[in-house]
């Protein structure tokens, strides 16, 4: 199947950037909010007041940390004709979201997210680039854009965001810097902690120049929900260098590449070290199945000298051992529509070529489509 990728080219100022992306997506955004409003409510118990009053207290993190940012996401509201407060609330759904999943944490919920995410370093590829790849496993509802986005001050950066969210939480930019994340949740998540919101952090990095000052965009201050961050970056052939940082509120983590590539998906991979409980301990089956199985297919290729392809790493995210909670996720008909999580996009980037491959929907039915910087 072909389908066409939803591509944005943005332009201008931070809030012209944002009303174009406002103006150009208006529907998806509508259709976002909508999503989210009632997913607050439905898994979170969180009432669209509630929502928009810790919103209001975010709005204003956001335009003493982020001005910029803050810029953008006015530029989406009038673009979309929807009210500032509520698109700062899809900004910070991940806040909203998942520390709302650690405080109800006992309810089965989070066993449902998921994403599944790997480096190869350039010496462990074919061509000699640094390749980095993800599906990202969601609401199957939600609306995605991929934006390229001509910044005035900063590199050029092409991402995958939702509709509506300034951040792109995949991507790469013009100095060779990627982006990979994966969702966690542990018992020190607490919305309330005001710090930088995940998707800020997830566009600083991705206007950083340099993988140094990409970590430094994750270390500053207390983080108000756990994340795990995949950081690449290459500019020359045969160098590059990637690192997997697991952050919790309060303390990071950093893994190294394993014999050429590393690999993370949904858990915590020394959760005491991080100072942190997961949450949900019991019911990590999806989590643990997809880590297996994306390490073991990196230990039968790129770990034992097998040089990897792009076929080779779409072959990867296509994988189905344990389906329906497998690499290439769907839904799961078993629990309530609600709790059904899949594949919604899945991308693999080449940072050295600053271009990616990606579907929109599962990548075992979908063919990959190509866009560069
Ligand atoms: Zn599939």
């Amino acid at each position: 199947m072909k389908t066409k990728l939803p591509v944005l080219t943005l332009t201008g100022s931070p809030h012209q950037i944002g009303y174009k992306h406002g103006k150009k997506a208006r529907q998806e955004i509508q259709h976002n909010l909508e999503i989210y409003f009632r997913r607050f409510q439905s898994e979170t118990e969180l009432s669209h007041d509630v929502a928009l009053s810790r919103a209001a207290k975010f709005l204003k993190v956001i335009t003493k940390a982020s001005p910029e940012y803050a810029e953008t996401m006015k530029g989406v509201a009038a673009g979309s004709s929807q009210e500032i407060l509520d698109i700062t609330a899809l900004n910070v759904r991940y806040e909203l979201m998942y520390s709302q999943f650690s405080k109800i944490g006992l309810k089965p919920i989070p066993k449902t997210f998921g994403c599944t995410a790997f480096a190869a370093l350039p010496t462990a590829v074919e061509n000699g680039h640094l390749i980095m790849a993800q599906n990202w496993d969601w609401i199957p509802e939600v609306k995605g854009l991929f934006l390229k986005i001509r910044n005035e001050n900063g590199p050029d950066v092409l991402s995958f965001t939702e509709a509506g969210v300034v951040g792109g939480k995949i991507g790469l930019n013009s100095e060779g810097v990627g982006l990979l994340i994966n969702g966690i949740v542990s018992s020190k998540d607490d919305w309330a902690r005001l710090k930088k919101p995940f998707h800020v952090r997830c566009w600083e990095i991705l206007r950083s120049k340099t993988l140094g000052r990409a970590v430094k965009v994750i270390a500053q201050g207390q983080r108000n929900c756990s994340a795990n961050f995949i950081l690449g970056q290459q500019k020359k052939i045969g160098l590059g260098k990637a690192v997997d940082i697991e952050s919790a509120p309060e303390a990071l983590c950093e893994v190294g590449p394993d014999r050429g590539a590393l690999a993370h998906t949904n858990h915590f991979s020394n959760p005491r070290k991080l100072g942190v409980r997961q949450v949900l301990d019991e019911e990590r089956l999806s989590t643990l199945q997809r880590y297996r199985r994306i390490q073991k297919l990196l230990d039968g290729t790129v770990r034992v000298g097998q040089k990897l392809s792009l076929a080779g790493a779409q072959n990867m995210l296509r994988d189905h051992y344990g389906k329906p909670e497998s690499v290439c996720r769907h839904s799961n008909m078993k629990l309530p529509e609600y709790e059904r999580y899949e594949t919604v996009v899945s991308v693999i980037m080449d940072l050295y070529a600053r271009k990616l491959w990606a579907t929109v929907g599962s990548p075992c039915v979908t063919e990959y489509q190509s866009l560069a910087l």
